[in-house]
């Protein structure tokens, strides 16, 4: 049986590498209390913010056998997203973070799972799988560290010794008894605190744990409604998502290219001129950014972070524009930020 189990452990390898993941790993599904325990304990001082799903997700997380009946182990992949660097870093550009530039990740990691799925019922017909890609009842930060794809880091994300932390990570929950692969035993940041030194917001702790309701990311797709003023002063130009912890981490010196094709970038520094942005109604949200994972946030989201962003710049063209914008009457969150953007502007604040 372990005889077989190794060959099937390498045909799986061997099919997802040919799918075009960047790196396959295998773990159990067993996961430790001491885990469990921090975790919860992370979710009772509410360093989740408004992500309420990740509340009504722990029974699931700690009982891989409500996720999949027979669960045994999770197949792990990873694949990397960063491309050449499409857009110039000009304060008076919106910030889109580089994983939200090209194709949704969601559908291009799942589409490539579910291949996998296939070839794997063609080896062994008498097994089931359920696939996660990012935000599902999955501890998948932890199976993938134990799966040997990376370690994680002090800013909570996986980090590879070889290509860094630009990359996505899926899994596959499987009833299949598969070998375990080993852990990548190194401590990633050891000496270093780049990523806490740099966080613009001060999301990143000192015991390595993250509180997620100040951070970037999380306030720019995540949360809905009003973003408390003293944070949208230190969000910049951010429209999208962050990157600060990953652009400064010293694992991420060495860019490794992606060499998936629908992760190439479709915005343009045209598209992302402040300028340009501020202007776009709905129909040109949709138009600019469906299939794209910023289409995912909704309007009112994109444009009260455009609002933010704008009121950041310290380009008193912005003024008017915004103005007229809140004689519109747009609704009390973007109004509350619109107002917050003129003062800033009238006042003379810029990040
Ligand atoms: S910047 Fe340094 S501390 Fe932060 S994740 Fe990277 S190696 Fe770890």
């Amino acid at each position: 049986m372990e005889e077989k189990n190794a060959g099937i452990t390498s045909v799986i390898r061997q099919k997802a590498l040919e799918l075009g993941f960047t790196a396959v790993g295998f773990t159990k599904v067993r996961l430790p209390d001491e885990y469990i325990r921090k975790y919860e304990e992370w979710l009772n001082r509410n360093y989740h913010g408004s992500m309420d799903y990740l509340v009504r997700h722990l029974p699931l997380k700690k009982n891989p056998e409500l996720v999949l009946e027979n669960a045994l182990s999770v197949i792990c992949v990873s694949l990397l997203y960063r491309t050449e660097d499409c857009l110039t870093d000009d304060p008076h550009h919106g910030y889109f973070s580089i994983y939200a530039r090209g194709r949704d990740y969601h559908k291009v990691v799942k589409k490539k799972l579910t291949q996998l799925i296939g070839e794997i019922h063609k080896i062994t017909g008498d097994c089931h799988e359920r696939a996660f890609v990012d935000s599902g009842p999955v501890f998948e930060k932890y199976y993938a560290a134990e799966a040997g794809i990376g370690a994680i880091g002090r800013n909570s994300l996986v980090i590879s010794s070889g290509y860094g932390s630009f990359f996505f990570l899926g899994e596959l929950i499987t009833s299949l008894p598969i070998d375990t692969d080993s852990v990548q035993n190194f401590d990633p940041c050891r000496g270093c605190a780049r990523c806490l030194e740099h966080c613009p917001v001060n999301a990143i702790l000192d015991n390595r744990q993250i509180n997620a309701g100040r951070c970037i990311a999380y306030l720019t797709i995540e949360h809905k409604g009003i973003i408390p003023y003293e944070l949208t002063v230190l969000m910049g130009n951010r429209v999208y998502g962050c990157d600060s912890c990953q652009k400064c981490c010293p694992w991420n010196r060495k860019i490794k290219i992606t060499a998936e094709p629908d992760f190439s970038c479709r915005l343009t520094d045209d598209i992302v001129r402040l300028d340009n942005l501020i202007k776009f109604k709905p129909e040109d949200f949709s138009e600019t950014f469906a299939g794209t994972p910023v289409h995912r946030i909704g309007y009112e989201s994109f444009i009260r972070n455009v609002v933010i962003a704008a009121g950041n710049s310290g380009d008193l063209k912005f003024i008017p524009v915004l103005q007229q914008m809140l004689a519109a009457n747009p609704g009390e969150v973007i109004s509350q930020h619109l107002i917050w953007s003129i003062n800033n502007l009238t006042a003379g604040n810029c990040r």
